[in-house]
Order: structure tokens, then sequence, then C-alpha cells
């Protein structure tokens, strides 16, 4: 039998150095790693040379169905200085499909809104934006609370099984509950303004938790933002609202229309950009998303654009494909924009309640989410699911939506959201 397999290991190790034992302990697992090693750098350069030759094909494909287009967005990117070579550029990317004809008041409209849109007339808006909620919960409580002279075990499981109707959710339920045992006095015990007191403060405490997590901005170059979710949830309302927020904001906003899948996905963001005056990347429908991504990351460059926010085709139900073609975006733009991008958010659609949930586990598991944007809670009765979102995923929420305007959009406080939500 062999000598070398019957020894401790140990004793290989102490007498390293001496004969074939030394080759057999060290030697093996480095040649086993550099193989693998080797292996692995060969499948993502062939990768990486797949993928630069499908973008080359899709450019090669857009020059010759747009002419005009004698400079690129490699040439655009190379000569950002150049006005001409912009305009150009121009040409080839922005859309040329007959235009929806908006009123050209519309971006002062929108824009002037959020300018005027102080703090008082915001808590308004969310005030009326949560008022199905507040008034589902008031009727709750009130239900519990009358005709009860203590807060005892069976009010406050009734207050959990309400907390839970509400779609809050088990962990932010027994965490509200918990929070309004210790803090409400025997006094007021069945006070219902006093009860709604500790669980804006607990909500808050519960929201912010997840809320705390700071933007990831570059120091210099485009901040490029992915916007991912299913179909219908608000996403291209959203991308328009956010487009208006940063105008506002006097930022130089550039899109790009990667959800290529639907030709009504790219004619929508369209109709945004044509009515706030902002250029949209776009390509014919069908074309590679990732293309789309390339071209706006040149685009926004060579533009010396502050935000790009590409939109992305919600095909959740083909979880696979969705994951490879987010997965290339996500190469692709961080190879001439390293970084890129940023941030990616997840537009969720508050009235769908407990399958928003799932569509954020969904999500997660395809692409790593750094925000998600929750839009129609003006809808719905069901406000309290961003509890439970913000208890089960410790994603910050970095918008919320209570309207179709653009000024019903607004960058999410915990406070002022538990404030009108109880
Ligand atoms: P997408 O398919 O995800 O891009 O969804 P859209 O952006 O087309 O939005 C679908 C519908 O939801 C449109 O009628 C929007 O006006 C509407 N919508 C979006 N956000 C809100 C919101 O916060 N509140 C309300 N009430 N409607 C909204």
């Amino acid at each position: 039998m062999d000598q070398a397999t019957n020894k401790d290991p140990i004793e290989l190790l102490i007498h390293a150095g001496s004969g074939a034992d030394t080759w057999l302990l060290i030697g093996g697992p480095i040649i086993v790693v550099s193989i693998f090693a080797v292996v692995y750098a060969v499948i993502v350069w062939i990768r990486n040379k797949r993928e630069t030759a499908e973008l080359r094909l899709e450019e090669e494909r857009l020059n010759r169905e747009l002419p005009t287009s004698q400079a690129g967005a490699e040439a655009d990117a190379e000569d950002n200085e150049d006005e001409d070579s912009a305009d150009k550029w121009s040409e080839l990317v922005v859309d040329e499909s007959p235009q929806v004809t908006i009123a050209t008041d519309t971006v002062t409209t929108d824009v002037e809104e959020i300018r005027t849109t102080d703090r008082a007339s915001w808590l308004e808006r969310l005030s009326r934006g949560l008022a199905k909620s507040r008034a589902s919960w008031q009727q709750s409580l009130s239900l519990i609370l009358t005709g009860k002279s203590r807060l005892d075990e069976q009010v406050l499981e009734d207050l959990h099984a309400a907390l839970y109707r509400a779609d809050v959710g088990v962990a932010a339920a027994d965490s509200l509950v918990d929070h309004v045992r210790r803090t409400i006095g025997k006094d007021n015990a069945t006070d219902p303004a006093a009860v709604a007191n500790a669980l804006k403060e607990r909500a808050a405490q519960i929201l912010s938790s997840a809320a705390n997590t700071p933007l990831n901005k570059p120091e210099q170059g485009p901040w490029v933002v992915l916007i991912v979710g299913v179909n219908g949830v608000g996403k291209t309302t959203t991308i328009g609202k956010l487009t208006a927020h940063f105008l506002a904001n006097e930022q130089k906003v550039l899109l790009a229309a990667a959800d290529t899948f639907r030709a009504a996905a790219v004619e929508q963001l369209v109709v945004w950009g044509d009515r706030l005056g902002v250029d949209v990347i776009k390509h014919k429908q069908g074309a590679d998303p990732a293309a789309v991504a390339y071209d706006g990351v040149k685009a926004a460059i060579a533009r010396r654009a502050d935000v790009l926010l590409i939109d992305t085709a919600g095909r959740l139900h083909a979880k696979q494909e969705l994951m490879e073609e987010l997965g290339k975006i996500n190469r692709i733009i961080g190879r001439d924009l390293p970084g890129a991008p940023h941030e990616t958010w997840l537009v969720i659609d508050a009235t769908t309640g407990q399958n928003a949930l799932m569509q954020v586990k969904a999500f997660s598991q395809v692409v790593k989410l750094t925000g998600l944007i929750v839009t129609k809670l003006d809808g719905t009765a069901k406000g309290g699911v961003l509890l439970s979102i913000a208890e089960q995923f410790k994603l910050p929420i970095r918008y919320v939506g209570v309207g179709e305007k653009a000024a019903d959009l607004r960058a999410f406080d915990a406070g002022d959201y538990a404030g009108s939500l109880f």
C-alpha cells in the first residue's frame, strides 16, 4: 500500500520539503486551484468577448437602420466637448417615432408643482393619499377599544389581529403591540389617540431602520439608477415623476428605454421624455436591453448628465432570463463606468398587498436591490404593508407615490409616513 496515504497530514507538513509527500500535500491543491482559476478566467473572457460582439452587432444594426448616424456612441464619448458630435448622436438615438402632442407648458407645470410643494403641502398630499389606510385603521381601533376599560391581553390580541389584517405582517405587528403594551399607562388605556401615538412612534422606528441607508452617489460622472419592477406597478410613471424631481433640483437627466420587450414601454417613456424635455435613449423593440443601457451610459457621460435612469423589463415570470438580462446590463454598464449602476430600485404597487412582498423577494433573488419605491398608496387601505416590507427585507424605501402627478411622489420619510398612517 502507498505509504503516503497512511501518514498523518500534520506529520506530512512537519516533514514538508522532502520527497513526494510534500508534492502531494502542497503541490496538488495548488495545481487544482490553478486549473480552476484558468478555466474561470477563460469562461469570463469568452463571455465578455461574446457580449462585446453582441453589442457591436447591435450597434451595426442600429447604424444600418438609421443612416444619419456617422458618429456612434463611442465617438460621442471620445469627443464629449464637441456639440456637433453630440447632436449627430442625438439623431441616432433620440426618438423619431410620431410624437404625442403635449402642451408646452407641461414641463413647467410638473416641475413647478414640485418646486412649489413645500413640506406642509406634501404632508397634506401624503395624508390625503393615506386617507383610506388611516380611516380603515381608525375604524378598527375604535371597534377594538369601545366599551373596554383596560388594555388587557384580549384587547392586545384584537389589536394584533387588526394589524395583521392591515398587511402589517406578523413580526411588525408583534413589535407594535409590544410597544403599545409597554408605553400605554393604565389611565389612558382605552384612549384611541394614545394607542395611535404609540403605534406611530414604533412604526417610525421600524420604517427608519430600513430607510437610513445612504444613497450611493458617485463623486463625479452620471449617477446611474436602474429601475426594475413588473409591468403595471407604475414603473414608467415613477421614472417620469423622478425625472421631474431631479429637474426641479436643477439636475440634467437622461432616460434609457431598456425595456425593449414591450413596444408600449418605450413609447410611454418617450411620452414622459417629451413632456419633460428630456432625451430618451432607445433602440428598436426586441433589441438587446444591455445595448440600450450601454448607449445610455455613453450618452450620459458624453452629455454630462447628472442622472441616468434606466427602465428595464419586468419579466418576472421568466426569472432565469430576467436574471441573465439584468446581470448582463449590470456587467456592461459597469465596464465603461465603474461602480454603475449605483442604485437599483424596485418599484412595487401597494394595492397588491402581499403580492408586493413576493415581488421584493423574487427580485432580490435576481438582482442586488438597493432600494424600493412604493406606488399607489392612495389606492389602498393597506399602507401598513410598508412595515411588513421594512421588517422583513431591511431594504431602504427611497420614495413613495400617493397619486398620479409628479408632485405626488416624494422621498420617503419614516416619521411623516407613520404619522399619516395611524
Ligand atoms: P408600468 O407598467 O409599471 O410602467 O406602469 P405605469 O407607469 O404605466 O402605471 C400604471 C398605472 O398606474 C398608470 O395609470 C399610472 O398613472 C398609475 N399610477 C402610477 N403611480 C401611481 C400612484 O402613485 N397612484 C395612483 N393612483 N396611480 C398611479
